[in-house]
């Protein structure tokens, strides 16, 4: 349904390049209920956002039904939009309409009909739990019921992907459950979901989801609930020094050895300086990507390093 071709997501800041996803390949199938878990600032949310179009990758590309979704016109993209329910983390209702309203609000959008969309709110409203609240405004709610409304809110358009952020972030424990409960619902109902969070003593209870987890740039893809606990428990203990310890890093070791054997000393600071993830990946970087984000020479980088691997 959705597929990720070498995508690649920097931003480049004065602090310096935060690497959200280098050279990541991905795939959802229909039904598919995706944790996407990593630390606050891992780039859950930016990855979220390259999956509705509300951000491009520098490099690379998502597809979605065969179609790649950064090349879309304008028509195609609002209708690819409207085959999207997306659970924004700061919710996103309009303060002065009340629940119904802000409902029906999307539904007018998509020029559906007053009798249609009255049924349709009804039925969404029921499945979230809030039948007797819909004529509240968002301030005289709960945040597990905000949570709620901008759930049914993402349902109401009958989306075939729900991409929803940390929707549990802010909530206790029993809304926690309730929000889950509602989600696995509309999973039940063959729905496709990518859900981000951080809370990953939920994953454990969901085994048939997908767990993927996210760091420096790197989509670790499918790994069962053991790995995700290491991952951060070592994060705890050694914080940002994960990539050095992969195995790929070695590679960069590689590198620096054999320059130090040919005395190529402004070549090994050079290249220390090089985050590893991009070393590890070099033949996949596009030149203008190196020379746009790292100030590198990209042709004399690659020749160098194709010289000497
Ligand atoms: P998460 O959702 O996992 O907490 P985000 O996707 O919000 O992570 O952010 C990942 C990193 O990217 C953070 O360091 C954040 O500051 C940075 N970031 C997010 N959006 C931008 C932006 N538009 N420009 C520059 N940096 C950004
Ligand atoms: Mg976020």
């Amino acid at each position: 349904m959705l597929l990720g071709k070498h995508v690649t997501k920097l931003y480049k800041t004065d602090a310096g390049t935060i690497h959200i996803l280098v050279n990541s390949d991905f795939q959802i199938n229909k039904g598919d209920f995706v944790f996407l878990t990593g630390f606050s600032g891992s780039g859950k949310s930016t990855l979220l956002k390259l999956l509705s179009g509300e951000e491009r990758p520098i490099h690379g590309e998502i597809i979605f039904q065969n179609f790649p979704i950064h090349s879309l016109n304008e028509d195609a993209y609002l209708k690819f939009r409207q085959s999207l329910g997306v659970i924004y983390q700061d919710y996103r209702l309009i303060d002065h309409k009340n629940v119904y309203e802000n409902i029906a609000f999307v539904l007018e959008a998509l020029n559906y009909k007053e009798n249609e969309a009255k049924d349709i709110i009804a039925e969404v409203l029921d499945i979230v739990g809030l039948s007797h609240r819909a004529s509240a405004y968002p301030e005289q709610l709960s945040g597990g019921e905000k949570r709620r409304v901008t759930i049914a809110r993402a349902i109401a358009i009958n989306p075939i992907l729900i991409l929803a952020d940390e929707p549990t972030g802010d909530l206790d424990p029993y809304n926690t459950e309730i929000i889950m409960e509602i989600m696995t619902k509309i999973a039940q109902k063959g729905t496709t979901i990518v859900m981000s969070t951080h809370h990953i003593e939920l994953v454990q209870e969901y085994t048939d989801a997908r767990i993927w987890y996210l760091q420096q740039g790197r989509l670790y893809k499918d790994i069962n609930y053991d790995t995700l606990i290491e991952f951060y428990f070592k994060k705890n203990k050694v914080t940002n020094v994960e990539s050095q310890n992969t195995p790929r890093s070695t590679r960069k070791k590689q590198l620096v050895q054999q320059l130090k054997a040919r005395r190529q000393e402004k070549l090994i600071v050079k290249i220390t300086t090089i985050p590893d993830i991009i070393i590890n990946n070099i033949e996949h970087l596009t030149p203008e990507i190196l020379e746009k984000y790292y100030d590198l020479n990209a042709k004399e980088l690659k020749r160098i390093l194709e010289m000497l691997i």
